[in-house]
């Protein structure tokens, strides 16, 4: 292949233009960045060689080296890891893979600082080389391939990349970064070795460099200086840092490692280190992100749990061995049992690999039931005079992590509630939820059965596309009046989620919205004859109404819920939400055609003009209209409703 010039996928050209501009500040991440991936091509060529032990050559230490030149003001990562052939360096190197990049680019705003940190959170990678190189050549053989075989690809990370054929004896790649004037300061062996030590201690390979010696000048007054000596020396630890006993690491060591694996930019808000022995043997690192990933949405997002066998790195993205509501967490998970050749078929069938997922999902919920936990320390009890505040600096630290954990990836936990049967109460105990009692998204189903009235049977709830919409919703009223607590579950996975949570410890759920209410205990004598005595009256203009909204309504009954309202909508009990089925038909896919059921208040004074009005045929389906608008949705025929209201007002 002669010298062609090609266009980067539009995306990246922009994210470049932001990651050099916006992640200047933290620039020294990028030799992290680069090391990280030639320790995954190395990982990778371990891997294949599994099977294909010629792929090793004449090479069989696995290892990379950072050089420098100071002449040419170059800095060079070169591995002997899998290497890239043209093509790959082109797909690899001149887009990005990633689904849902683009959306990711198109919420960029230009702002640095906010900026910095959504990149962080897509994790840039290769490209981050471009913040201190103004051009970066990348020189490649895959493993296998021939010498002539091999790819240059160069890039001044504007538009476009060249690439062409070369010829390389050494399989592997070289990342030579022509350095920008004002990144000179690493082309220095003390400042390169003080970062990889920094950020790359923990990677399972020796990194080496050159070893360089105090020389004398040669003439009297003429300056010493440091020279290269051709000696190369590793320079950091070199062992995986979860191997490592766990009183060896420091925190500082887990939040790199955490960053290295994660592209992540920001330190973790948890993680768990553990061996497991028993039936198969394993140690787990586990970290809890603070921040949501841009594409925790993506159904293909790959999974972050990495998987090795006996240290060596087998796959990255192991679903098997974490649910999908789980998907945020990262770590990695080195088994002393599983077969090396390890296929993703098999691994879903592996005992020993249910038996790990098993374990790592008791550790994560553990882990956050631990954030639960310490949350929040109530103030010292009144009159507990003299006691100590005995809360560890510790116990302090985690202090507030479980709100921050559950804003990001709460809606993501519940899908558990569907997802994993066997840990579905612990998963119900780690929910939290706003309620007519605080705007917080902070009241477990324990808080609110500790708070439960005398009498009151079921834990009452409420399903809407916003805070707001559950706040003003006509439904609440009877329960507001009572001073019963309604939790708000406004995530579009409520609905769903809770078809698989009919109780907690004991307790009903009840939606609001959904059946007759029947506040059973909570409703004295004279409340239920008062309404009965009102039902009874009201009979003949029931029938009335229901004979008039025949077409849009199931039937229309007298309500017990509603105080101020004149209407709401209700559906039949074990029938679908009306939030639901507009969900579903706005994604496009079909919701049964079920009819609510209209409950009218005959306390309202708009309900009790009805009776012998000259138009009722008309308020009648003001009333219906309205009762749909205030859960959110919309009139079937939005102009008949205007010209209505508009004909009573004139
Ligand atoms: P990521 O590592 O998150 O996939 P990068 O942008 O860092 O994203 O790298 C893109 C791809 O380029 C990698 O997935 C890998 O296939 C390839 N690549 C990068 N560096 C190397 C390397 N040193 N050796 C082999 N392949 C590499």
């Amino acid at each position: 292949m002669s010298k062609q010039t090609l266009s980067f996928q539009a995306e990246v050209a922009q994210l470049l233009h932001l990651v050099t501009h916006s992640l200047y500040s933290n620039r020294e991440i990028f030799l992290r960045e680069l090391i990280s991936n030639a320790s995954d091509a190395c990982d990778k060529l371990r891997f294949e060689a599994l099977n294909n032990n010629a792929l090793y050559e004449d090479a069989p230490n696995l290892e990379v080296r950072v050089s420098f030149d100071e002449a040419a003001k170059t800095l060079t990562i070169t591995d002997n890891g899998i290497g890239m052939s043209a093509q790959e360096a082109i797909d690899h190197l001149g887009t990005i893979a990633k689904s849902g990049t683009k959306d990711f680019v198109g919420k960029l705003s230009g702002d640095q600082k906010q900026d910095a940190q959504l990149i962080g959170q897509f994790g840039v990678g290769f490209y981050s080389g471009f913040i201190v190189a103004d051009k970066i050549t990348v020189e490649s053989r895959r493993a296998g391939l021939k010498a002539e075989e091999g790819v240059r690809w160069v890039s001044s990370g504007s538009g476009d990349f060249e690439v062409e054929t070369i010829t390389r004896a050494a399989r592997g790649t070289s990342v030579i970064l022509h350095l920008r004037e004002d990144a000179e300061e690493y082309l220095n062996a003390w400042k390169l070795k003080q970062v990889i030590s920094k950020y790359s201690d923990h990677i399972s390979l020796p990194i080496l460099m050159e070893k360089e010696e105090w020389k004398e000048g040669e003439k009297e007054g003429e300056p010493g200086q440091m020279v290269k000596t051709g000696e190369w020396e590793t320079v950091n630890k070199a062992s995986a840092l979860w191997t490592r006993p766990k009183k060896d690491i420091t925190d500082e060591q887990y939040q790199e490692f955490y960053k290295s694996i994660s592209h992540d930019f920001e330190n973790p808000l948890a993680w768990s280190h553990n061996r497991v022995e028993g039936n198969t043997e394993y140690i787990q690192l586990l970290y809890i992100p603070a921040k949501a990933p841009f594409d925790l949405w993506n159904r293909d997002k790959k999974a972050g749990v990495r998987l090795y066998v006996k240290r060596v790195f087998i796959m990255d993205d192991a679903d098997a061995l974490m649910p999908s509501y789980l998907r945020f967490v990262k770590g990695v998970i080195d088994s002393a049992d599983l077969p090396l050749n390890m296929s993703r078929e098999l691994l879903q069938e592996s005992r020993d690999v249910r038996l790990i997922r098993d374990g790592s999902v008791k550790r994560v919920l553990s882990m956050l039931e631990d954030l639960a936990r310490h949350d929040k320390h109530d103030a010292p009890a009144e009159g507990a005079e003299g006691v100590q505040d005995v809360v560890s600096a510790e116990d302090k630290a985690k202090e507030g992590k479980y709100t921050q954990f559950y804003a990001e990836f709460g809606a993501v936990l519940k899908e558990g509630l569907g997802e994993d049967f066997a840990n579905r109460e612990r998963i119900a105990k780690l929910l939290r939820f706003a309620s007519t009692t605080t705007d917080s998204v902070s009241v477990s189903f324990q808080d609110y059965k500790a708070r439960m009235k005398e009498g009151q049977e079921a834990i009452y709830y409420i399903t809407a596309d916003t805070l707001a919409a559950a706040k003003n919703s006509p439904q609440l009223e009877v329960f507001k009046k009572k001073g019963i607590e309604v939790l708000f579950m406004t995530d579009r996975v409520d609905e769903w989620a809770l078809n698989y949570l009919h109780e907690f410890d004991g307790t009903p759920l009840q939606s609001v919205a959904k059946g007759s209410v029947d506040l059973g205990k909570l409703q004295d004598e004279a409340e239920k004859k008062a309404f009965d005595e009102a039902a009874e009256a009201f009979k003949p203009v029931l029938a009335k109404l229901k004979e008039a909204l025949k077409d849009k309504a199931e039937d229309v009954r007298v309500s017990t819920r509603l105080v101020d309202s004149p209407a709401c909508l209700v559906v039949q009990d074990g029938g679908m939400s009306t939030q639901l089925a507009r969900l579903l038909k706005q994604a496009g896919q079909k919701a049964p055609d079920t009819k609510p059921v209209l409950e009218v208040n005959p306390e309202h004074p708009l309900v009790k003009k009805l009776d012998g009005s000259m138009h009722f045929h008309d308020l009648a389906h003001i009333l219906f209209d309205q009762a749909l608008l205030a859960e959110g949705g919309l009139p079937e025929d939005p102009a008949a409703y205007v010209k209505r209201v508009n004909a009573l007002l004139a």
